[in-house]
């Protein structure tokens, strides 16, 4: 379409808007109630042009195909000024102070401050840690309400009153703090007039007076681009990036606003070492050689596998190359884990086995184009926010929704089908469904020819899984089964995004296997007819530290140390040996521990006391290690078991790059100096091997990432320079002069055959299951406005929004008990106890209880078992048999 604005001749995409031209063509033109990432409403008559000689409002109105639009024109100039004069002269005189939408849009008209002469006394509400509403403030342009609906599908904002007295307020009358707002940000971030604010940047401060950094979220996998304010060494607030390629202005309650913890008193800025009254201050070098000193002694009386390191996913892929670097080359041992083997290791190992790589297959902008979601075992919704929201407006835009988990999870209540599998028995569900599939040819025949194997096998084991038996297993209705299959196979392009619901269980490895059969079944991998199989990763980095290699069996880009080739390679860059056989897990790392055959555990930025299974077992083997080093933020479960505890910098204090759950490398920047003498991860790699009398090479993040390039093929093409230059790329990425892969497999799959391959494996028990003594079955999971052990967001304004953790049970359940809502209940397992107050609920299913492992305090994972995937050792979070005791009464 081509039209003309003030004279210059635009070129337009269809279903344009006049705005839309009068910005491509470059002339200015104010608006007030609009924002891109909302539904244009033309309420305010900012933007008033004169299109083919009619005025209208410039947002709202169609482009056509010819017309003239004139912008530029003395009527239209008053009319854009008295509509908004109009609006300003009821605001409070401090409506224009700072440099705020609405200030910049009066510049830009000539209206000057002394308009503002409206009265105060509507009122403010303060309630909420986050969010302030100003009443005086509110022009009722809706742009919060709408932002709340369209853009975050929570629906807690309302306009109220009339007239010239409507205001926002929140749907649920009352306060604020009550109502069902989750904290995204999104209203502030919207608002025009500082109406709505946060803490930190109250009305009139201006913003272009703040020091703005660019970095990615440090937080969970999602990966949102952030831009951090500072204002004298201190986070004044944090903005999503517009362009952010995942979360386009969004954000969530962590990533927005937990960011109190970087000045929280408990932070260590020195390191500590255990003398005689426990960890005492020291100085850097006095830690330094009391680890190098450590480290020696036990290469020399007990070889190099005597040290063992657990690395991050919290930090970032230059340090977690540095980490495995050091463990391979300094020390001489492929001892190096890190965190994925407790959470998506089986999507790594059941990815690579049945399309080739490990990492989802399609990039989100694509998942979201899926006209089916199949949504397992995820609750993105609490857990990945901004992915939970883009999935919830897909479905309000009508893509159907099968949810497949055992919990009423957030998005549950929208789906057209909840399957609520008893937790373990995923692989029969997922075999039913392609039952379902095959029995109903619901699958891509062609595809299965020319682009997959293993057919035959699994139409063999299939033939076992008809809808009632899987129901008897499953407790799916077989019905739902059915409907849910025909959803998926009948939908154009379907999409499947899972969670650690599929993988965190003694068969994790066999469930991804199982689920990714579906995909491959329909064609819906690899593929134009779907958006294949895509695993939400937890923690921000938790892809990255496996793809820079910090993994026992696998070096930077999965390939494997028994294999000379790949080693070759990596032994050429550098210039070293590497050595050739597995090393521990981190389950056998505690093990080896316990078992006296390792001698030094590093434990880089994980709180393992907390977060691992078992835990009882964990502060054992951490007692009985000679050296253990801890790297923090705080002296968290684990740092209190250490023998040296090293002050780290957080996410917000370093330098480098995450690659978030659609494998996309970000660039991460400091935004702060670290606090006292706390050092950056990538810089105490450094001194550790400086004082082991090593050279690592690679001093900068940048060149790490360069060295990683050369060991590993598929990321040779990303570097940070390119990043700072194009924000975010897909890996693969073996060309610098070509994007990455966003999209997988269109020609190939990376399997050694090129296939896609289907997997029989028939259904085999949890390891635990109720019975008379344990008779409940424990998930535990994540909540909301926490993160992983809780070490940063219980230290920040989130422990006001959620103060305690809690366990989920049944009403029927509760009262079998005689538990009440808020009373105190003791949980036992096998394995352990936790004390935590009920919360009764629907949400989780009879017979099932649930709670997360945010506060270390309530001991969540002393009950969990060892029991873990018998392919990765993933621990089977998902299913430990319990039972209760109710110690007091709510009052
Ligand atoms: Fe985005 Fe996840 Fe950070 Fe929230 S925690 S802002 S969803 S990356």
């Amino acid at each position: 379409m081509r039209l003309t604005v003030d004279g210059a001749l635009v070129d337009l995409a269809e279903e344009a808007t006049v705005l839309s031209a009068v910005r491509v063509a470059g002339v200015e033109l104010p608006t007030l109630c609009h924002d891109d990432r909302l539904t244009p409403v033309g309420s305010c008559r900012t933007c008033l042009v004169r299109l083919d000689g009619r005025v209208v409002a410039a947002c709202v109105t169609p482009a056509v195909d010819g017309a003239e639009v004139r912008v530029e024109e003395e009527e239209l100039s008053r009319l854009r000024h008295d509509a908004v004069e109009m609006i300003v002269s009821a605001l409070p005189p401090y409506a224009l102070e700072g440099d705020g939408e609405l200030s910049r849009v009066c510049r830009s008209l000539g209206i000057g401050p002394q308009t503002a002469q409206g009265g105060a006394g509507r009122g403010r509400d303060h309630t909420h840690p986050f969010v302030h509403l100003d009443r005086d403030l509110c022009i009722a342009c809706g742009r919060c309400v709408r932002m709340c609906a369209e853009v975050q599908g929570t629906f807690a904002l309302t306009l109220v009153g009339r007239g010239s007295e409507t205001v926002v307020a929140p749907g649920t009358g009352g306060p604020w703090v009550d109502s069902d707002c989750v904290a995204c940000g999104g209203c502030v971030d919207t608002c025009p007039t500082g109406a709505l604010t946060e803490p930190g940047l109250p009305i009139g401060t201006y913003l272009a007076a703040l020091t703005r950094t660019r970095t990615t979220c440090g937080y969970c996998g999602v990966g949102c681009a952030l831009g951090v304010l500072t204002r004298d060494g201190e986070v004044a607030g944090v903005r999503p990036a517009k362009d952010g390629p995942v979360n386009r202005g969004h954000a969530c309650v962590k990533g927005r606003f937990a960011h109190g913890f970087l000045h929280s008193p408990e932070r260590l800025t020195q390191p500590l070492m255990r003398g005689r009254s426990g960890l005492e201050p020291v100085s850097w070098d006095e830690a330094l050689d009391h680890i190098a000193r450590g480290l020696r002694a036990a290469v020399a009386e007990a070889g190099p596998d005597a040290v063992a390191a657990i690395s991050s996913a919290r930090a970032t892929n230059e340090e977690n190359y540095l980490i495995q670097k050091f463990m391979r080359v300094v020390i001489g041992t492929n001892n190096v884990d890190n965190c994925s083997r407790l959470c998506h290791s089986p999507s790594a190992a059941g990815l690579t086995a049945a399309v080739g790589l490990s990492g989802g297959t399609d990039v989100f902008e694509d998942v979201e184009q899926a006209d089916c979601l199949l949504v397992v075992g995820a609750n993105p919704i609490d857990a990945h926010p901004v992915v939970g929201a883009r999935l919830l407006q897909q479905v309000l835009h009508g893509a159907r929704l099968v949810v497949a988990d055992p919990r009423a999870v957030g998005l549950a209540c929208h789906a057209d089908v909840h399957l609520r599998p008893r937790p373990g028995t995923n692989v029969a569900l997922f075999n039913g469904l392609a039952h379902v599939l095959l029995a109903d040819g619901l699958i891509d025949e062609e595809f299965l020819r020319l682009r997959a194997s293993g057919l035959p096998k699994l139409t063999a084991v299939l033939g076992d899984y008809a809808p009632d038996r899987v129901a008897g297993i499953t407790g799916v209705p077989a019905a739902d089964l059915v409907a849910a299959a025909r959803l998926y196979g009948q939908a154009e392009r379907p999409a499947i995004v899972y969670g650690l619901g599929v993988t965190e269980h003694l068969h994790g490895t066999d469930g991804v296997r199982t689920l990714a059969n579906l995909a491959i079944l329909r064609g819906a991998v690899g593929t134009d007819h779907g958006f294949g199989v895509n695993p939400l990763r937890g923690q921000n980095n938790v892809q990255g530290a496996s793809d820079m290699g910090a993994l026992p069996d696998l070096l930077p880009g999965y390939g494997k140390v028994g294999d000379p080739a790949v080693r070759g390679r990596a032994e050429q860059v550098w210039g070293t040996r590497v050595p050739d056989h597995d090393g521990l897990r981190i389950p056998q790392m505690f093990a080896a521990v316990r078992s006296g055959a390792l001698r030094v555990l590093w434990v880089v930025g994980e709180d393992v006391c907390a977060t691992d299974p078992d835990a009882n077992r964990v502060v054992e083997a951490l007692e009985t290690c000679p050296l253990v080093i801890s790297q923090e933020l705080f002296l968290s479960e684990t740092a209190r078991h250490a023998d040296v505890v090293l002050p780290a910098a957080s996410w917000l204090e370093k330098d480098g790059t995450f690659v978030n759950f659609d494998r996309r490398f970000q660039r991460v920047r400091p935004a702060l100096a670290p606090p006292g003498q706390a050092r950056t991860d990538f810089a105490i790699v450094h001194a550790i091997a400086a004082a082991y009398g090593a050279d690592l090479g690679c001093p900068t993040p940048a060149e790490a990432l360069a060295e990683c390039g050369r060991v590993a093929p598929v990321f040779a093409g990303i570097s940070h320079q390119r990043l700072d230059r194009e924000g975010a790329i897909p890996w693969p990425c073996p060309d610098p002069g070509r994007p990455g892969e966003a999209k997988l497999y269109l020609d190939r799959f990376a399997t050694p055959d090129g296939l896609a391959h289907l997997a029989a494996r028939p259904y085999l028990p949890p390891g635990e299951s109720p019975d008379d003594d344990y008779p409940l079955i424990l998930i535990t999971g994540r909540r909301w406005a926490h993160y992983n052990s809780g070490n940063m967001t219980r230290r920040s304004g989130n422990i006001e929004l959620d103060p305690s953790d809690r366990l989920d049970i049944h009403p029927a359940d509760a009262a079998r008990h005689a538990v009440r809502d808020g009373g105190a209940v003791l949980v036992e397992s096998r394995h352990g106890q936790a004390m935590l107050p009920a919360r009764v609920t629907d949400e989780i299913p009879p017979g099932q209880l649930f709670c997360s492992f945010h506060f270390p305090a309530s001991l969540a994972n002393a009950l969990t078992s060892d029991h873990a995937d018998t392919v990765t050792s993933c621990p089977e979070y998902k299913v430990t048999a319990v039972r209760l005791r109710v110690i007091q009464e709510s009052s």
